[in-house]
């Protein structure tokens, strides 16, 4: 077994995958590291993502990688009296097979010339004598892990180049300790829970329900896995979800409450759940060897918590860059830096746009959505989708102008 490579990427997420898969293209030894024993799975994520996202990613989908193909959006009013629907383009896309999704982008890493290693976790980042990054020191559970590792193989494996993809709970960087702090206040996260079940009556449409009562600081979703089946779940706010209310109890209040009807006959066949970072992308993605991307990284839609896209983006990127570097032979962090300017100048603007949304979109309360779904229409939803608030924001002001103070961002 090779214990010495140009490139480890850590974590066979998409951000992962999609990394190893461009260093490993460019030429670099390259190796994806994965914790679980099978990539994919347990699933934890709605699995929607818009066409626009697979399109430039060098993936063709096959049959398995999807559930559903989706038309467009429908968005529901807390009071569920009115909803706008919007069918275009930009709201086309999938609710994945994530199970399956997730193991084709490592199979083409694979195929790319990576190596691949599952059911081993990276437990450590070791260090040379000038304090470099220099690879990880892995338990690789043939037998069940236990926690002294006592039953399992320990041992290291060097690189020049090592990419942290390890999801909304990164460790990694920590364990880098290069001054990268992927942990932010909890306030920052969407804490997410969900069900996938069977007996709900299912359009082409993804359904998204605005509720301060059942969902604070987030949203509820019906996303269509076929005719009768789907993933139904809740984000809240990550600092909504202590004193015991966790977003279970608000998701189950919902099913069994005002959506009584609609779920009477379903059955949970799934439980999925998990954090999901919903503030700005970190500033800072490189030190010397050393990249964090994809969900590690917070790069995550802050409207509505999608980071499938753009963790491949940034694989996308990072992959290239790392392999960019052992071709030159330069690993340092001015080097790296490329993937941190691409990624600033091709995403910065828009996500950090999309932020400002966000912000303003919180302060609203029940009543405030109600009035606004009586207001706008899909033609505003495709306005606001495309970064243009300020038409939007005034047509709102004139129906309810107290909302002056939460909206003022949106039309300066
Ligand atoms: C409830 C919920 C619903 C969501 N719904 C959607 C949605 O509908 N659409 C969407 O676009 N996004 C959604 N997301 C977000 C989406 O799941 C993530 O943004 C996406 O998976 C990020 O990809 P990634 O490759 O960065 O990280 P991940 O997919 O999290 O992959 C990280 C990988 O690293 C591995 N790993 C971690 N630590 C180690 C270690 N030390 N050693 C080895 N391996 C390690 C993990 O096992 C994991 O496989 C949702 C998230 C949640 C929690």
């Amino acid at each position: 077994m090779m214990t010495d490579y140009d490139v480890i990427v850590v974590g066979a997420g998409p951000a992962g995958s999609i990394a190893a898969r461009e260093a490993a293209k460019k030429g670099a030894k390259t190796l994806l590291i994965e914790r679980k024993k099978e990539i994919g799975a347990p699933v934890r994520c709605g699995e929607g993502i818009g066409v626009e996202h697979i399109k430039g990613m060098d993936i063709e989908l096959t049959k398995n990688d999807y559930a559903s193909v989706i038309n467009g959006a429908r968005l529901v009013s807390p009071d569920l009296k009115n909803n706008i629907t919007v069918r275009t383009e930009q709201s086309k896309g999938y609710v994945l097979d994530r199970k399956s999704f997730d193991k084709h982008l490592a199979m083409e890493a694979g195929r790319a010339g990576a190596d691949v290693m599952v059911k081993t976790e990276v437990i450590d980042v070791i260090k040379d004598k000038d304090n470099k990054v220099k690879g990880v020191k892995v338990v690789s559970g043939i037998l069940e892990a236990s926690s002294d590792h006592t039953n399992n193989d320990v041992y290291d494996i060097t690189c020049n180049v090592l990419i942290a993809a390890d999801g909304a709970e990164s460790r990694v960087a920590r364990m880098a300790g290069v001054g990268i702090n992927t942990i932010r206040p909890l306030s920052e996260y969407d804490s997410g829970y969900e069900y996938e079940m069977v007996n709900v009556d299912c359009d082409d449409l993804i359904e998204l329900y605005f509720s301060n009562e059942y969902a604070p600081r987030g949203y509820l979703w019906i996303f269509p896995k076929g005719k009768d089946s789907a993933n139904v779940g809740v984000g809240i706010g990550g600092d909504k979800s202590d004193n015991g209310i966790f977003a279970k109890k608000y998701l189950d209040e919902w099913i069994k409450g005002p959506m009584h009807e609609r779920f009477k006959h379903a059955q949970p066949v799934a439980i999925k759940g998990g954090l999901i970072p919903v503030g700005s992308s970190l500033d800072r993605l490189v030190a010397d060897g050393f990249m964090v991307i994809g969900t590690a990284a917070h790069q995550v839609d802050p409207i509505h918590g999608g980071g499938i896209g753009l963790a491949m983006k940034s694989g996308l990127m990072a992959g290239a860059v790392a392999g960019d570097a052992i071709n030159n032979n330069d690993y340092s962090e001015s080097f790296l830096k490329r993937f941190e300017n691409m990624w600033n100048e091709k995403l910065g603007p828009k996500l950090k746009k999309r932020l400002l949304l966000r912000k303003a979109v919180e302060q609203l309360n029940d009543n405030d959505f109600n009035s606004i779904f009586n207001t706008l229409d899909d033609n505003d939803i495709n306005l606001l989708l495309e970064g243009k608030y300020k038409g939007v924001a005034l047509k709102v002001l004139k129906n309810r102008p107290q909302l002056l103070k939460s909206l003022k961002a949106l039309i300066v």
